[in-house]
């Protein structure tokens, strides 16, 4: 398999340290609001990643933070805390926050089919391994104390910029989302290990330790997670592009500084999904949500088929009409998997072809979309139902869009009802799509989109008919 690494921007063979075991760690999210659909995608990929390495029959070892201290507004030790932005917002403490947001992560997660690690474990029950690995960092000489908090001294690394060539000049513009500039840093581009006398004096969680009284910076709890779950090596590490600088370049610079050698070998990065305006992000206040797009009456796994429709490594663009075009695609992929009948034999040959075409995509760089093409392609196969649907439900192992148990729930309803009778099913699953979008929008008051919604039908020659039962419909013609 060949994966992408960021650390040496090349496509490189993907071979784990320890034959058949994989470990992975994950940054997982800051848990002072609802994670929005674009940190969704991050995930979304990376439960791909972890799935297909399942897959392929390697045992996954994936370790998850969650951040719940330390974590400024500006990635660059700046700023407010983020979790105690979000419990002044809400009357609530940092950890009834926690709680409350980590709870509706792991929701969101369940809905979107993203499998929750083994190991989940949040920033605030590791301080004495934050404090050994900052001690550890400070008699090695590559840690200093000034103004009450400790830094990590970039200077005292032979190469700091693994993911970006930057200028040292350019860190103020680069790393700075404020103009803040903090007096105690010898080197612009170094970086809090351990607060205690600053400005968050209002900080509410605080732990004694040998500088005196504070609580750990952003970057040290993932150095230290990692490490006390899967020891000083690391095979793949993933997070969102944002998160290469500063944040996994301060976690290469503090793990390699304590262990002495390289510590992680793959670096996968996801690209963002952006909105016409730009950037989707938790900071800026407007976001989208998993609850909401079901408010308005989408599947989540649609969501989940949008992400996997492009390829990790490129910006993805959110927009209403993108996010109905793959609602379409979806609903008419499992009403072509609701026409195929179950039972006879599975053709071994076609299988192994089928699947070829599958495991050469997501082997090209975990190439997901030319992996749904593979998908639509079983259709056309010469070969019976049953080898169809043992492909469908092989495939489905990697892409998780339920894709048979959702089919059998059509072919359930169509039995039901007799409205749908003789009506295509790839029709009838778009009908009944725009009949959800459609109770969504006026259940959210939208009677423009309701009424769009109608007259995109009835342009087809599908007239829509509300009765005491629920929505009905006729096809005209
Ligand atoms: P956070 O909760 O802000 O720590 O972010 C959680 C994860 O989402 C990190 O891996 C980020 O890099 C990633 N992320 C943040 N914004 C986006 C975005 N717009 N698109 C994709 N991933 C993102
Ligand atoms: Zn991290």
């Amino acid at each position: 398999m060949y994966l992408y690494n960021s650390a040496s921007r090349k496509k490189e063979v993907f071979t784990p340290r320890e034959e058949g075991r994989v470990t992975i760690y994950t940054c997982g999210p800051t848990v002072y609001h609802f994670a929005h659909i674009g940190n969704l995608r991050t995930y979304t990929m990376e439960d791909v990643l972890e799935k297909y390495l399942r897959y392929l029959g390697y045992d996954v070892d994936r370790v998850m933070n969650i951040t719940d201290v330390g974590h400024l507004s500006s990635d660059g030790d700046t700023g407010e805390d983020k979790m105690l932005k979000g419990a002044k917002r809400e009357h609530k403490t940092v950890m009834e926050i926690a709680q409350y947001y980590t709870d509706a992560f792991f929701a969101d997660c369940n809905k979107l089919n993203i499998r929750i690690p083994d190991t989940v474990e949040p920033a605030t029950n590791c301080v004495p391994e934050f404090i050994t690995m900052v001690s550890e960092l400070l008699e090695k000489g590559f840690a200093y104390e000034a103004g009450g908090n400790i830094y990590f001294d970039t200077s005292k690394l032979d190469k700091y910029y693994i993911f970006n060539d930057f200028e040292e000049e350019d860190l103020a513009v680069g790393v700075r989302d404020s103009v803040e500039e903090d007096g105690n840093k010898r080197n612009k581009a170094d970086f809090v290990l351990w607060f205690t006398k600053s400005k968050f004096e209002d900080q509410e969680l605080k732990w004694p330790s040998p500088w005196g009284i504070g609580y750990p910076g952003w970057h040290i709890e993932c150095s230290c997670i990692a490490r006390k779950h899967l020891g000083e090596y690391l095979d793949i590490h993933c997070g969102g592009i944002d998160n290469a600088f500063p944040h996994h370049t301060n976690e290469i610079a503090q793990s390699e500084s304590t262990f002495g050698h390289e510590w992680c070998r793959y670096w996968f990065h996801v690209h963002h999904l952006n909105t016409n305006s730009g950037k989707m992000s938790k900071s800026k206040g407007e976001f989208l949500t998993v609850s909401l797009l079901e408010e308005k009456g989408y599947d989540p796994l649609v969501y989940r088929f949008f992400c996997l429709q492009s390829h990790y490594r490129k910006n993805l663009v959110f927009s209403w009409d993108n996010l109905d075009n793959a609602r379409t695609a979806y609903n008419k992929l499992i009403a072509r998997v609701a026409q195929l009948k179950a039972g006879g034999d599975v053709d071994s040959n076609v299988f192994a072809e089928a699947k070829k075409r599958f495991t050469d995509a997501l082997d090209n760089d975990m190439n997901t979309s030319l992996a749904v093409t593979a998908l639509y392609d079983v259709f056309k196969l010469t070969a019976g139902d049953a080898t169809k649907l043992a492909l469908i439900e092989d495939f489905d192992k990697v892409l998780s869009l339920d894709l048979i148990a959702k089919a059998a729930k059509l072919n359930e309803k169509d039995e039901q009802s007799d409205e749908g009778a003789g009506v295509d099913p790839e029709l009838l699953a778009y009908i009944n799509s725009m009949i959800d979008a459609r109770r969504a929008a006026k259940k959210e008051k939208n009677f423009a989109e309701a009424d769009r919604i109608r007259d995109e039908l009835l342009a087809k020659g599908i007239t829509l008919l509300d009765t005491r039962e629920g929505t009905k419909f006729s096809i005209n013609g």
